[in-house]
């Protein structure tokens, strides 16, 4: 039975994100004295970075399924504890729009009635998605995200399969591989695009992050210690097999990533995991009429802000991957900075003597953590050669199963010039997933095909219904 209630709840901020950003907004609002709601459609808090397995599950030792254990269990203490702050998990925002009090945010929450969160401002810290790059074979089952690899392994404690091969670009193969290797899985190599004279041409600006570089090698020396290969300059370019993935086909790439004559070498793999880095989710933001900025180094846009983290559209501030992904050190202080902010600008909540020695304190850390994230995304940029590996018969919009052939002679038959061109005459971006896939691909694709800078051809036109709900919470 539909209830056709929607429940109001208003608050001074509604925080869209329960992440490292949101959590750090979340702490400066309740600290300031307002009252703030925090989203999420997990039924957890922690976001990415310090995301929790389910309830049910009971950890022996909690803290190494946690990168910085005390950090997050003091943000989540924060949360819990504070009177002003109302955490609402499994509860995703599916519209929002301004009004003249302020803003309204439609949140649909399984199995209960609908919800409308009203607020004077708006922090979103919404976060990335996994960023993968087609080939033959991409959509097979058996290939996936390595992030959707990583929550498998860190929420679920399930191993993806028994042979399993990681390729990608970036940072983020490592832990998902360390993960892998200590919890039994068998990894038959990672493959990192980028090769070792591109990244270290950037080494002396990559001091500046060496406790992120202790990290890192903190998780070669686990791949070491489990015998995985770790090998630079290759890529998956072919996954095969009948009814799911069986084998897969590794390149050496040139320094353009286009694929070095006669260099492939097949792998059996049941499994394999893709991540050249992450794309923003810019839905929210874009529907509430807030400017984007294309990164080319990023090869994405992302939500243009001032330095109190006020996004172009007053009362909606931004926090986090959705301003230039740049790992946790970025979303914690961006997020801090954003709670304060916003708080400032509500007329109730008064000035304390050291807001301003607090603010400029997140912003230089900020700042500093920025300069090391642009370092990691120079080393590991997407190079244009990774648009040779897929075929005309690959599919590179898999909600709608659109080929790159189509879009290929689309753009060509009727002197497509945009990307918004390109979704109506193909489809490409109309399904479930609304182009969160398939957009970085398509954007870059269009570009190449017709010549023109990627910031210009523009990006799919978000729709109101951001994310999928039954037609009964539409209906409410
Ligand atoms: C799959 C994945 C795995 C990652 N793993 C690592 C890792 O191991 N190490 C590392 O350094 N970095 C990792 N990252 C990078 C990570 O994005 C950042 O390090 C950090 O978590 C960013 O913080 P954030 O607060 O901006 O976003 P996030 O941590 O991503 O938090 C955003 C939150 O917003 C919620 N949300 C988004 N849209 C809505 C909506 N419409 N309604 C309600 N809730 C919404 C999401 O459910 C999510 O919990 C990962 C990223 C991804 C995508």
């Amino acid at each position: 039975m539909l209830t056709p209630e929607v429940e109001i709840f208003e608050v001074d901020i509604a925080i869209v994100g329960a992440g490292p950003a949101g959590l750090a907004a979340a702490r400066e609002v309740s600290a300031a004295g307002a009252t703030a709601a925090l989203l999420d459609s997990y039924s957890r808090p922690g976001g990415q970075y310090f995301k929790q397995p389910p309830r049910a599950f009971r950890a022996k030792q909690p803290g190494r399924l946690h990168h910085d254990y005390l950090l997050p269990q003091t943000l989540f203490g924060v949360v819990a504890e504070s009177p002003r702050l109302t955490l609402l998990t499994d509860t995703t925002v599916w519209t929002a729009y301004a009004g003249p009090e302020g803003f309204s945010l439609h949140c649909y929450r399984p199995d209960q009635g609908g919800l409308e969160v009203r607020a004077k401002k708006v922090i979103l810290a919404p976060g990335a998605h996994d960023r993968a790059l087609p080939f033959p074979g991409w959509d097979l089952p058996g290939v996936m995200t390595a992030g959707a690899i990583q929550t498998l392994a860190k929420s679920q404690r399930v191993l993806p399969g028994r042979k399993i091969v990681l390729s990608g670009s970036g940072p983020f193969l490592l832990p998902v591989a360390a993960l892998l290797a200590e919890s039994g899985a068998n990894l038959v190599g990672v493959f990192e695009a980028a090769r070792p004279r591109d990244i270290f041409r950037y080494s002396a600006s990559a001091w500046a992050g060496r406790a992120k570089l202790g990290e890192g090698a903190g998780y070669l020396r686990v791949l070491r210690h489990f015998g995985v290969p770790y090998k630079f300059g290759r890529a998956v370019v072919r996954a095969e097999g009948r009814e799911r993935v069986e084998r897969v086909s590794v390149a050496r790439l040139n320094s353009d990533w286009s694929i070095v004559p006669d260099s492939l070498e097949t792998l059996e793999a049941d499994a394999v995991g893709v991540g050249y880095g992450f794309s923003p989710s810019l839905d929210l933001s874009q529907l509430l009429g807030c400017e984007h900025r294309y990164d080319p180094v990023q090869a994405a846009s992302f939500a243009v802000h001032d330095p109190r983290q006020q996004s172009t559209r007053p009362g909606v501030f931004v926090a986090g991957e959705i301003c230039g992904i740049g790992g946790s050190a970025v979303a914690l202080p961006q997020g801090a900075v954003a709670g304060l902010a916003a708080a400032l600008d509500l007329s109730r909540v008064p000035a304390r003597p050291d807001d301003t020695a607090r603010l400029a304190k997140y912003q230089a850390e900020a700042r500093q953590a920025q300069a090391f994230a642009g370092t990691l995304n120079r080393m590991f940029a997407l190079q244009p050669g990774w648009q040779t590996w897929a075929t005309p018969e690959t599919i590179i919009c898999r909600c709608e199963e659109v080929t790159l052939g189509r879009v290929r002679t689309a753009i060509s038959e009727f002197d497509l010039k945009n990307v918004k061109a390109v979704k109506l005459t193909t489809r490409c971006g109309m399904g479930l997933c609304q182009g969160r896939v398939c957009g970085p691909l398509v954007i870059a694709y269009t570009a190449s095909l017709t010549g023109r800078d990627p910031a210009v051809i523009g990006s799919f036109t978000n729709r109101p219904i951001v994310r999928p709900i039954p037609l009964g919470e539409l209906a409410r």
